[in-house]
């Protein structure tokens, strides 16, 4: 890997941070804040929120196999998403490449933040080479974003090819595990100490069923962490999402019935939509959704938009030409789902 100040923005090396109020006592007990200007009345919304999320990480830490330091949290993962663009490419001059097709996000950051987005084309079975994207990449490429299981196909991207291009390229490799949860595949969170250009990105939108809070996590090296917390908003999460994620990770028995309830029903789902007159294939997947080649994927969208039920057109995706991708929802709704296909004419 190029040393961390060959790949951060000079200008985010040499930032001195914000300091908030409740930053600067921290080590003491104390009773009496009148540090912040913040009205004594309307307890406990009248403070500022913990800038660093320390409970928050204290539970998170022994659940993902990873040291406290080593994760940052943000207004969903998409923040982490814009981080990496703010902290460690120039706009106009240094580049990213990703693979295609995957998360959308990417390319929005990359265009928000106007540095160049490479896409490298996934195969017939949605795999990535890591010869391509090296070959793809310059001096200038400062990450590779690569998004495992990968949205909008579904599927593991392949732990060799991850591994290869870890080992193979000397700036970051972002892997997206955002679906993780619904995977049997191992996480590259267990592997933070071995690769120190790899960035796991992680969130509570999907299996943990919190996507209205907005709660996302990156996972990397203590030295990246703290430049992402550099550059962050000082109370980039709120006291509401911090306690919210607390009460869940206190009870995440829940999360593990949900997703073993989803699991059941994408079997279901998927082999119920595969005998469908409309249905030509459905590609596998790792996620609590799955990708299907349709007859018509736009008549068959707008059909279902007509009773109420939504999925999503990928058909003017790369490689992804008549395809619907479903989310998995509950017994009634995937029934639903089903009836209505199976009434179409
Ligand atoms: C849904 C999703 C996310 C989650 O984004 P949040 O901002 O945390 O809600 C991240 N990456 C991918 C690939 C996703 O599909």
């Amino acid at each position: 890997m190029r040393n961390l100040k060959e790949l951060t923005r000079p200008n985010v090396w040499a930032l001195k941070p914000y300091s908030s109020a409740r930053d600067e006592y921290s080590g003491v007990e104390a009773s009496v804040f009148l540090d912040a200007n913040e009205n004594p009345y309307h307890a406990p919304y009248n403070r500022y929120p913990d800038p660093l999320q320390k409970e928050l990480k204290a539970l998170i830490a022994p659940i993902k196999h990873v040291r406290e330091g080593q994760i940052f949290l943000g207004n969903g993962s998409d923040e982490a998403i814009d981080l990496i663009f703010r902290v460690f490419c120039r706009p106009a001059v240094d580049n990213v490449v990703a693979i295609d097709p995957t998360y959308g996000m990417y390319q929005v950051c990359a265009d928000v933040n106007d540095v160049e987005y490479r896409k490298v084309l996934l195969d017939e079975n949605f795999q990535f080479s890591a010869e391509k994207l090296l070959a793809a990449s310059d001096e200038k490429t400062k990450a590779i974003f690569l998004c495992s299981p990968n949205n909008p196909t579904g599927n593991n991207l392949c732990r060799k090819e991850i591994e290869k291009l870890l080992e193979g390229f000397d700036g970051l490799v972002i892997v997206d595990e955002a679906y993780a949860d619904f995977s049997n595949a191992r996480s590259f969170l267990l592997d933070l100490d071995k690769f120190p250009n790899l960035v796991v990105l992680q969130t509570f939108s999907k299996a943990w069923g919190c996507a209205a809070i907005r709660l996302g996590m990156a996972f990397a090296s203590e030295e990246i962490i703290g430049l992402f917390n550099k550059v962050k908003y000082p109370y980039n999460v709120n006291q509401l999402t911090q306690q919210e994620a607390i009460a869940l990770l206190k009870d995440s028995q829940k999360v593990q019935e949900w997703v073993e309830i989803l699991l059941k029903e994408r079997t279901r789902l998927a082999d119920s939509f595969a005998a469908l007159n409309c249905c030509l294939h459905i590609y596998p997947t790792d996620a609590n959704f799955f990708l299907a080649k349709v007859t018509d994927a736009s008549s068959i969208y707008a059909y279902l938009v007509g009773k109420g039920i939504i999925v999503r057109n990928r058909t003017n995706v790369t490689l992804c030409g008549n395809c619907l991708r479903v989310t998995i929802g509950t017994p009634e709704e995937n029934d639903a789902l089903l009836d209505a296909l199976k009434e179409m004419k």
